[in-house]
């Protein structure tokens, strides 16, 4: 896309009273002058006819023209007030596809052009879809706060700060005169509070996505540990089919419910375990792929016979998953013992059973803790979208990288980790020539018209 050609889309459905076609670019004016006949003065809106190649009218209409850069897109901008009629659309649609230098917009070109041409960044772009597409009063007023830049102004704090870190760090890894100072210690402290208030956000964001969207909890485990039977006594009925052949539960199964009252969808996993069965490796790879994408992974050992190679691997492939570890089958002998402080291989645990229901309720708290941890109902939600936690967390996990390496004083390792924390405060705000793929798939979900 180049911001030298002019582009339009009607910027409203058909079918209400008035529906507003959108002109941007160089050509929006001659256009506007080309096409009707009113008035033209920048910001004064005026009523007149538009016309069709021949002269002859299409509609009465009012239109409005915007001088660059004082517009949405930060060009000059026309949009034209029409009647709602299907017919009124497409003839205008057809009058301006024919004139030259026109053409018509990609879905969210206007808010794109509006981010290139820096009139907005990318989290306050991404609000405006949210403000669009928002359903409940909730997600209406955290979309209007990011629009208005409130969640853009935190997120640019926390990006100087990581930047100021690895401007000092830089400053003496470069010197060769020996006079920088570099002081880890007051570094290492820096990036603590850093990460601290990072994590906060991210979380807090986490919750407010969970009570918005519901949370995807995946069910995972090697084949016959009991997946399916604890799936069941969760929603008490009998929606998985239960059997003790390993490697029956072939797809996944998704079930809707309400855990102390956050929204969440179980996914009942095939179990993860190589196996020469392609539909069942199908089922396996699925399986994989619901664990790195949950919120929350249960982890399902057997009781009764303890921890096998299967388990040891799904183990490792979980690592870093917010997860909790379920031992189940506790009605008969248990051969696993968990830790004194009741986690098992460091995840919050608890034995339960399908039989008798025993641990299914503390099961449920567990869940719900571990979910929406603290939870402080009073949290503002500044954060609501999953790509801006994603790159909190990942901007976390770096300054804590970047401690560690102050630590051992390997100040080139945390020169990086404070570059990568830098870059993940950046890409929320598309700052520093994020990824042409990231804006791409931001705005390539956007209507048309926006
Ligand atoms: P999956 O393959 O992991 O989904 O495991 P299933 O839920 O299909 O259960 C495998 C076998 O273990 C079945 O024979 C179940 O009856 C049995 N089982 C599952 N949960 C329990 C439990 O809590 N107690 C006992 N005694 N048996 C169970």
């Amino acid at each position: 896309m180049t911001n030298n050609d002019t582009v339009f889309a009607l910027s409203t459905p058909v079918g209400g009273a008035i529906q507003i076609m959108r002109i941007s670019g160089p050509a929006a004016r001659k256009t506007l002058e080309t096409v009707f006949t009113g008035r033209i003065e920048p910001r004064r809106i005026s009523y007149g006819t538009v016309t069709d190649a021949d002269g002859s009218a299409i509609d009465s209409c009012c239109a409005v023209f915007f001088e660059a850069p004082a517009s949405y897109t930060g060009e000059d901008m026309a949009e034209i007030y029409c009647h709602g009629s299907r017919a009124v659309a497409a003839k205008l649609s057809e009058r301006l596809a024919a004139a030259e230098f026109l053409r018509l917009a990609e879905a969210g070109e206007f808010t794109k052009r509006a981010y290139l041409n820096g009139k907005m960044d990318l989290a306050r772009a991404e609000a405006v879809m949210d403000l669009v597409s928002a359903g409940a009063e909730r997600s209406r007023k955290a979309a209007l706060d990011q629009l208005e830049g409130r969640l853009s102004a935190v997120i640019t704090g926390l990006y100087l700060r990581a930047k100021s870190l690895l401007a000092e760090l830089a400053n003496y890894l470069e010197d060769d005169t020996g006079e920088a100072a570099f002081d880890p210690a007051a570094s290492m402290t820096a990036a603590d509070e850093l990460a601290s208030e990072t994590e906060t956000l991210a979380e807090n964001g986490m919750r407010s996505r969970i009570l918005r969207e519901g949370a995807r909890v995946a069910i995972i485990g090697s084949p016959n540990v009991g997946k399916s039977s604890l799936l069941n006594a969760l929603l008490l009925r009998e929606r998985a089919i239960v059997t003790p052949i390993p490697g029956t539960t072939r797809d996944t199964l998704e079930e809707s419910l309400s855990v102390e009252g956050i929204p969440v969808v179980l996914v009942d996993t095939a179990g993860i375990r190589e196996t020469p069965d392609a539909v069942e490796s199908m089922g396996v790879a699925r399986s994989r792929r619901e664990a790195t994408e949950a919120d929350l992974v249960l982890w399902i050992v057997d009781g009764s016979r303890g921890l096998e190679p299967a388990d040891r691997e799904i183990l490792s492939s979980i690592s870093g998953k917010r997860t909790v570890a379920v031992v189940a089958k506790s009605d008969l002998e248990n051969v696993i013992l968990l830790d004194g402080d009741g986690t098992f291989c460091s995840f919050p645990a608890v034995r339960t059973s399908a039989v008798t229901g025993d641990g299914i309720a503390e099961l449920k708290r567990l869940i719900a803790e571990t979910l929406l941890p603290g939870a402080d109902e009073g949290a503002e939600n500044l954060v609501t979208n999953l790509r801006h936690v994603t790159a909190l967390e990942r901007a976390e996990s770096a300054l804590d990288a970047a401690k560690s390496a102050l630590g051992a004083r390997d100040f080139d390792a945390a020169f990086f980790s404070y570059k990568n924390a830098m870059d993940a405060f950046a890409s929320i705000l598309g700052r520093d020539d994020p990824a042409e793929e990231l804006v791409e798939s931001i705005f390539r979900d956007f209507c048309m018209g926006k």
